[in-house]
């Protein structure tokens, strides 16, 4: 006889970690599937070297949400990691986000006044009506900043040209008159001090895990097991593509332990120029303050996405959005099994952003 639980937890990142959290207290009884070797989803770090290695990607947390912030703080406590990424280009650095440091090196302004009155003689020499993403940029920035900072670093991502991309893209790109090189404007933000995988645990904690089995595969099984599922997979691939394929944007991580102490002196240095291959490499360290002997570094690497590949960045055009409307139609009409996360809902989430869907969730299951 099967054993059968309240819920079925398709996946085990942080969508389906807090729900169980919430749904565990309230003495309800879960299941998790994970088809991955680990648990932890987008945030699983691995022990390299006594470094923590971020397996998908460099992941800071932040947030300006109280409840969001209270919410984790039961389970870690951040560091006081601030992220203040570095641009490389032509082997010439520069800070980011755009600010009065930028312009500096950029141009040597040394006021407000200054750096406003370039960028704005730059700007008044912009096309009036963007039709595509580098008028777009040159009309919000101008071209100095564009060329250096934006240009070659976009088109890597998207694996086009600027001036092939939708002006949509960007909307705004905001330029900062004051010498702060904090990247966020969050109230809070760090790196957990016991790492993301610890915070997993902790909110798995009183679940049934079974990793390295797809759901899909034995669909007909894990229904049986639970009262409710809730999948937090790719929606197209639950439908069985039956509308077609949402289209995403992947990476390749090429991952390397060098035997030194300290490679580049910050976490993340985005390469900017079209010419190197990888947009940007990560030094692992950095984000917990390490002092190891050695150091490992990720150089990162857009790639086209492809069925098997790790799907990172949903494509949100026109196409992709009113396909995925199809699916969510359906989705709706489901009785049983509700979807939650970045994969059934194709939308870029930020954890905060997850966690925060994630407690609304719960709290209409759970509690409504
Ligand atoms: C490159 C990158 C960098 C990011 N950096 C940041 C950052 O700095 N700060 C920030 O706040 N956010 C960041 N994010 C966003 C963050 O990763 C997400 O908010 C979060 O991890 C999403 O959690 P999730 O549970 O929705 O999805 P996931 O973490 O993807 O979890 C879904 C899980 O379901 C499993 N699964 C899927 N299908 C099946 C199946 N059929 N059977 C069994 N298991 C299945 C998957 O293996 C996976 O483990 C970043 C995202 C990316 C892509």
């Amino acid at each position: 006889m099967l054993k059968t639980y309240d819920y079925v937890l398709v996946g085990s990142g942080l969508f389906s970690a807090v729900f169980a959290h919430e749904a565990i207290k309230q003495g309800k009884t879960c299941f998790v599937v994970e088809k991955k070797s680990h648990i932890g989803g987008n945030i699983y770090c691995e022990e390299i070297e006594g470094i923590s290695v971020h397996q998908y990607g460099a992941h800071i947390f932040h947030t300006s949400n109280q409840k969001v912030w209270d919410f984790v703080n039961q389970f870690v406590k951040f560091n006081r990691f601030i992220n203040s990424p570095m641009a490389c280009y032509k082997g010439k650095y520069y800070n980011l986000p755009f600010n009065m440091n930028t312009f500096y090196t950029l141009w040597g302004t040394k006021t407000p006044q200054e750096a406003k009155e370039k960028i704005e003689s730059q700007r008044k020499k912009a096309k009036k009506e963007p039709k595509n993403l580098e008028e777009q940029a040159i009309y919000l920035v101008g071209q100095d900043i564009y060329e250096i900072l934006i240009k070659g670093y976009t088109e890597k991502q998207w694996g086009r040209s600027c001036k092939d991309l939708p002006s949509f893209i960007i909307k705004r790109l905001p330029v900062r008159y004051t010498f702060d090189n904090n990247y966020f404007e969050d109230t809070y933000q760090g790196i957990p001090t016991q790492g993301y995988n610890h915070l997993i645990q902790e909110l798995l904690k009183g679940c049934d895990i079974e990793c390295n089995v797809n759901y899909l595969e034995k669909r007909t099984t894990y229904n049986e097991m639970g009262k409710k599922i809730l999948y937090t997979g790719m929606i197209d691939e639950f439908y069985n593509y039956c509308f077609g394929a949402l289209e995403y944007r992947s990476l390749s991580f090429e991952t390397e332990v060098l035997d030194m102490q300290n490679f580049q002196g910050n976490a993340v240095i985005n390469y900017t120029e079209k010419e190197v291959p990888y947009t940007r490499i990560i030094e692992h360290k950095h984000f917990d303050f390490g002092k190891q002997d050695k150091t490992v570094i990720t150089r990162e690497y857009p790639a086209v996405w492809e069925k098997g590949l790790e799907p990172y960045y949903p494509i949100n055009n026109e196409k992709n959005q009113k396909l995925y409307q199809d699916y969510a139609r359906l989705a709706e009409q489901e009785k049983r099994i509700l979807f939650g996360g970045r994969l059934a809902e194709y939308k870029y989430y930020d954890m905060d952003k997850v966690i925060e869907s994630a407690l609304a969730l719960a709290q209409k299951e759970l509690h409504e």
